[in-house]
């Protein structure tokens, strides 16, 4: 089965989605014509829209689904150097990494927050060789890194770290000190390293904010999701967009940004490609205050009974568990399965004995293809995190190249958005007006970022908007500054209002993400625009609440409400292991849709 209502099936052609901002981008468009087309709205291709749209180009981005729903909605949400890749000596990529995620620290402070990490270390010496034999290009995984190891592996990220750095050096502590500081671990280690990394708390959000700061940076730029590719001809596509418009383009230049899909979008361009070899990685969230509460905001890096390197720590009050590794090649079709649910299981009780572990704790799973580029390693742990952007030449009757952007990581997406763009640039023949790096992005700009400046803020919006300065702390903390165009817009919701079973989110937010933030299907908002899904807090009534507010915002029948509901429902049961209760008590029956013509 395939996500319904997610992947481009859906038949909307009755409903008008079309906004008026929509309407004149969409003549802009066609009267000034397109110079980049990007297909794939993950983080790759948003943040190459908002760079390219900063620069002057014309750019339409489409996806055949929402933005940020593929590999960008699936990741382990750390954004991080990889002190991993320092062993396969991927030492540019850990540069370019922890730069990144010190500059993501400063341009999305609303979402990305420095993370403690806690190595539990099991030996002194272990490692050393497996690791050095790894490092002259050995392709079976070292296992079993020992004090000596994880020090010198420390000491390197913190060196590798220290451009544009915000965070403190790492520390390696004696067994005492380590299980006081993380009172649950096994008694089997020795030691223990403590370092930082960042967490992002809404990386959906962030990909649909990148693609709004393009458009808003640029009124000859297009961005629409649940767009499908029908026709590549003599150098022109056409696209079906979500309300049945069909979106023909000319453009000079064409960047595959499909992540896993890559190879389908180029056979669909008339040239097959083997670019994407592609492993499954899955996550778990569990429901475990004891958890949450004992790890005291760190994350827990460790190695699994099988060598693999998981995680644990907590996500907006639930405990994230991930990931594992596993070759896989359909991303319509991946979710978390039994097994793997049962190895995070195991490999939490053999580091925390102490705790208690069970089936029933999990609220939520997700899982996603990591889009690496075509391997022969044996690991696919050991397969390069690095990215590349390889071009395909015009010929033919295609007149455009097509630019592929293959592999790399969620956190260093601007750095790889940046070189393309300079490509793109480049061929073009126009220049870069403005860099990216110190630029903030959707609402993070004029964030508040110390505590003083933070009450200041939260003080004079409470004052604007007649609203208690807790509830502007609370949005404030989940739309960054973009709260206070919430809380000002007009609407016939109010911000008292709240959604059944989901108090903390008022129909003024729901009504305002509806008009605001180009969504089409119920699942955008809440499981992209909004973490109310992976929050566990969707209930029956609440769902119904949701699509009413959506619906008579986006001028949804009854029907099609019906059928988002269902929807919704049936993607959360299928792939995420989550069954929607009523408030009431009791699992809910999905609301029966039946076609008009039944
Ligand atoms: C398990 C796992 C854990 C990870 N953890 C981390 C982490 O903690 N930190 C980190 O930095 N990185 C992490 N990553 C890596 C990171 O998530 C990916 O590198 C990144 O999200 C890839 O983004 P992308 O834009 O290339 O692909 P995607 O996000 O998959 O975007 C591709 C888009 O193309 C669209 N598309 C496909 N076909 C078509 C078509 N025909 N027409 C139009 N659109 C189309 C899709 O709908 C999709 O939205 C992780 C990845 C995985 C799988």
């Amino acid at each position: 089965m395939q996500r319904p209502g997610l992947y481009g099936q859906g038949d909307l052609r009755n409903s008008d989605t079309m906004t008026d901002d929509m309407k004149q981008r969409f003549a802009n468009i066609t009267q000034a014509g397109t110079d980049v087309l990007i297909i794939g709205a993950g983080v790759n291709g948003a943040g190459l829209f908002r760079d390219l749209s900063l620069q002057g180009l014309n750019c339409v981005i489409l996806d055949k689904a929402d933005f940020g729903s593929g590999t960008s909605a699936a990741p382990s949400r750390l954004i991080h150097g990889g002190l991993k890749y320092l062993e396969t000596g991927e030492f540019g990529l850990v540069a370019q990494s922890t730069l990144e995620r010190n500059l993501l620290l400063k341009n999305a402070a609303h979402c990305v927050e420095p993370l403690p990490t806690f190595i539990p270390v099991f030996s002194w010496t272990q490692g050393i060789w497996a690791a050095l034999r790894t490092l002259f290009g050995s392709k079976t995984a070292p296992r079993s890194r020992g004090a000596v190891l994880v020090k010198i592996g420390l000491s390197l990220y913190d060196y590798f770290g220290s451009r544009d750095q915000v965070m403190p050096r790492h520390r390696l502590v004696l067994k005492r000190r380590a299980r006081q500081e993380m009172p649950h671990v096994t008694e089997d280690i020795v030691a223990g390293g403590i370092y930082y990394d960042a967490k992002i708390s809404r990386p959906e959000r962030l990909v649909f904010e990148l693609v709004d700061d393009g458009l808003k940076a640029n009124g000859n730029c297009l961005a629409a999701g649940s767009a499908t590719l029908v026709s590549s001809q003599a150098g022109r596509l056409t696209f079906a967009l979500a309300d049945g418009t069909e979106l023909s383009l000319q453009p000079k230049l064409v960047v595959n940004a499909a992540g896993p899909w890559i190879d389908k979008v180029n056979a669909a361009l008339g040239e097959p490609s083997r670019l994407i070899g592609g492993t499954k990685g899955s996550h778990i969230l569990l429901d475990h205050p004891e958890l949450v509460r004992s790890l005291n905001g760190h994350m827990i890096y460790f190695e699994a009974d099988d060598g693999r390197i998981c995680l644990v720590y907590s996500y907006l009050g639930l405990a994230l568990v991930g990931s594992t590794d596993i070759p896989a090649s359909n991303p319509d079709d991946v979710r978390c399965e039994e097994p793997e649910i049962d190895y995070f299981l195991e490999s939490l009780r053999s580091l925390l004995p102490t705790l208690r572990f069970d089936r029933r704790q999990v609220t939520f799973s997700y899982s996603g293809i990591r889009p690496l580029p075509a391997s022969d390693a044996t690991a696919p742990g050991l397969i390069s995190r690095d990215h590349s952007a390889p071009v395909i030449e015009p010929r033919g009757d295609r007149p455009f190249a097509i630019m592929s952007l293959v592999g790399g990581k969620w956190t260093t997406f601007r750095g790889f958005a940046e070189e393309a763009a300079d490509t793109v640039l480049a061929r073009i023949g126009r220049k870069r007006a403005l860099s990216t790096r110190y630029l903030a992005i959707g609402g993070g700009r004029d964030f508040p970022t110390d505590a003083s400046a933070r009450n200041e803020w939260v003080r004079a919006t409470a004052q604007a908007t007649g609203r208690p300065e807790k509830r502007v702390d609370e949005l404030l903390a989940r739309y960054g500054t973009t709260a206070s165009a919430i809380l000002t817009s007009k609407s016939a919701h109010g911000d008292d209002e709240r959604i059944s079973g989901a108090l903390h989110y008022s129909h003024l937010e729901i009504d305002w993400i509806a008009r605001q933030e180009l969504v089409v299907h119920l699942s955008d908002i809440v499981l992209r625009r909004t973490t109310l899904a992976i929050e566990g807090c969707l209930t029956m009534e609440g769902l119904q609440d949701i699509a009413g507010i959506a619906g008579a915002a986006l001028g949804w029948s009854e029907e099609r409400i019906s059928r988002e509901v269902a929807d919704v429902m049936t993607v959360l049961r299928e792939f995420h292991a989550q069954d929607i209760r009523s408030d009431r008590g009791g699992a809910a029956e999905a609301p029966i849709f039946r076609p008009a013509s039944a």
